[in-house]
C-alpha cells in the first residue's frame, strides 16, 4: 500500500511514517522543503511525457522535434582532431595530464581574452576568465556567493533554470498564481519587443540572456547601457547569459556586455561552448567575473566576485577534462573560427526557414534572426497549440507557458535540427494551418 505525504505528490510505502498535519519531524533525515515549491516537472519531461503519449496512441505517425534546444551537428573536424590528439596524450606518460589549474588552462583562457573579448574592444584579461563544464551549472551555482534576502529580478518568460535554481535555495517565496512572490518578475512582452524595462523598485541581482532563450530577441548597445547605468548606480549586479552570441550577425548589436563601458563594475557574463561549436554533449563554459566587480558585505565593506568565484570553484570543482579543453581552444584557431561559423550559419539558415513559413502562415514571430529559437504569437493558450500542432502535424515545440506567465500564447520553435527535417515539419504545419489558426 502506498500514501501520498502531504502537500507532495511523491508515493511513500505505507510503513513508512509520516507526520500528522501540523506536527513537526526533526529527529530524521529531512529533505530540502524548498523543493516542495518547485512549480511543476521541469518544463521538457512534461514535452517529453506528451510526446510519448502521443507516440504510443500513433506508433506510425513520425514525430518530427523542433522543441528542446539541443545540437544535431557533430563535433566540426579541427575541434575533433584536437580532442583525438589531447587523448592520445593522456595516453602517454610523458604527456599524461592529473588535474588541472583550478582555473582552467591558460591555452584556453588566453584566446578566449583575446578573440571573445580584446578583438571587439572589451577589456577582459585570461585570468578574469574561469572555465568550467557548462553555463547551466554556472548560473546556477554563482548565487552562492550572495545574501540570501536579495532583490531578485527575473525576466518572464526566462530561461527556467534561473528560476528553479533561486527556488531550491530557498530565494523566492511560494509560487502562487503562476509566481514567486519574493521574486520580481521583468515581463518581457511584445510591447517592450521581449527586451524588459529596467525595473523602477530596488534590485540586487538582475538575470539577461541575449539573444534570449525563450524568445529570440537581441538587446541593442543602447538598452543593454541602460542596464548597465541602472546597475552602477544602484549598486546591483547583472547576470549576463550570453549562451547564444554565436548566433549574432548584426554588427550592431553587442556581443558582449563588456562591450559597454562601465559594466566590468557590475556585470557577471555567462557563455557555452555548447551551442556555438556543438559541445552540449563534451561539456565545456567559461564565467567571466572581471577583477574591478565588487559586491559589499553587510558592514559595506567590498569585496572581489573574482576572488569569491575562484574560491568557490577551487574548492567545489575540479576543473573540465584537459582533452575537452584542448578541444574548445581549437575553435579559437582560424580553422576552427570558420568551422563554428558554418555551424551557426546552417542553424541560422533553418531559423530564417521556419520564421519565413510562420509568418506566411500569418503568424507573428520574433527571433530567429541573430537567434536560434522563433517565439510565435499562437493564441491563448500555449499548451492547446502544442497538443494541437502534436495530434494534426506530428511537430514538437515548447510551450510558451512552460518559460512564464507572459509566454502564455507563444511557443518557442528551435532551428536546432536537420534541415530536411525542418523541412518537413514547415510542410506538416502548413497543412495543419487552417485548424492551427483557428486557435489564435
Ligand atoms: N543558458 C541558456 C540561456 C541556455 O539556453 C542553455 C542551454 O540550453 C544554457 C545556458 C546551458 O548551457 P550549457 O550547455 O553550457 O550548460
Amino acid at each position: 500500500m502506498y500514501l501520498i505525504v502531504r502537500g507532495s505528490k511523491t508515493l511513500v510505502p505505507a510503513s513508512v511514517d509520516t507526520a500528522p498535519a501540523g506536527r513537526i519531524y526533526r529527529n530524521m533525515i529531512r529533505i530540502n522543503e524548498n523543493y516542495e515549491k518547485l512549480s511543476s516537472s521541469y518544463l521538457f519531461s512534461e514535452v517529453g511525457r506528451r510526446v510519448e503519449a502521443f507516440q504510443k496512441a500513433h506508433p506510425k505517425t513520425p514525430v518530427i522535434r523542433l522543441g528542446i534546444g539541443d545540437v544535431t551537428l557533430p563535433l566540426t573536424p579541427a575541434v575533433l582532431a584536437a580532442f583525438h590528439d589531447a587523448v592520445d596524450e593522456m595516453g602517454n606518460e610523458s604527456t599524461f595530464h592529473g588535474y588541472g589549474p583550478d582555473l582552467g588552462y591558460d591555452f584556453l583562457r588566453g584566446p578566449i581574452a583575446e578573440i571573445d573579448y580584446r578583438a571587439r574592444g572589451a577589456d577582459i584579461s585570461p585570468e578574469e576568465i574561469v572555465i568550467s563544464d557548462g553555463s547551466k551549472c554556472d548560473t546556477a551555482n554563482i548565487q552562492e556567493l550572495f545574501a540570501h534576502d536579495l532583490h531578485i529580478a527575473i525576466p518572464d518568460p526566462v530561461y527556467p533554470v534561473y528560476v528553479d535554481t533561486n527556488v531550491m535555495a530557498g530565494r523566492t517565496g511560494a509560487y502562487r498564481d503562476g509566481r514567486y512572490g519574493s521574486l520580481i518578475y521583468l515581463d518581457s512582452t511584445e510591447d517592450n519587443g521581449f527586451v524588459p524595462d529596467v525595473p523602477k523598485s530596488r534590485v540586487d541581482l538582475v538575470y539577461l540572456c541575449f539573444p534570449n532563450n525563450p524568445t529570440g530577441a537581441t538587446i541593442t548597445r543602447a538598452q543593454l547601457e541602460a542596464w548597465v547605468e541602472y546597475a552602477r548606480k544602484s549598486k546591483a549586479l547583472i547576470l549576463y547569459d550570453a549562451a547564444y552570441v554565436s548566433f549574432i550577425r548584426d554588427d550592431a548589436l553587442p556581443r558582449s556586455i563588456y562591450e559597454i563601458p562601465g559594466a566590468r563594475e557590475c556585470a557577471i557574463e555567462f557563455r557555452s561552448f555548447s551551442k556555438t561549436a556543438g559541445f552540449t554533449g563534451v561539456r565545456c563554459a567559461y564565467t567571466v567575473v572581471p577583477k574591478t566587480c565588487m559586491a559589499w558585505d553587510s558592514s559595506g565593506s567590498a569585496h572581489s566576485l573574482h576572488a569569491l568565484w575562484s574560491r568557490r570553484q577551487a574548492t567545489k570543482f575540479n576543473g573540465v577534462s584537459y582533452p575537452v579543453q584542448r578541444a574548445a581552444a581549437a575553435v579559437y584557431t582560424v580553422q576552427g573560427q570558420k568551422e563554428i561559423r558554418g555551424l551557426s550559419d546552417y542553424y541560422l539558415g533553418n531559423a530564417k526557414i521556419i520564421r519565413e513559413k510562420l509568418v506566411g502562415m500569418g503568424f507573428a514571430c520574433t527571433g530567429g534572426e541573430n537567434s536560434p529559437y522563433i517565439w510565435a504569437k499562437v493564441g491563448t493558450d500555449s499548451w492547446k497549440f502544442f497538443d494541437t500542432l502534436l495530434e494534426k502535424a506530428g511537430v514538437v515545440v515548447t510551450p510558451g507557458i512552460g518559460f512564464g506567465q507572459c509566454g502564455d500564447g507563444y511557443v518557442r520553435i528551435s532551428a536546432f535540427n536537420k534541415k530536411d527535417k525542418v523541412d518537413q515539419a514547415m510542410r506538416q504545419m502548413a497543412a495543419a494551418a487552417a485548424e492551427l489558426k483557428k486557435l489564435s
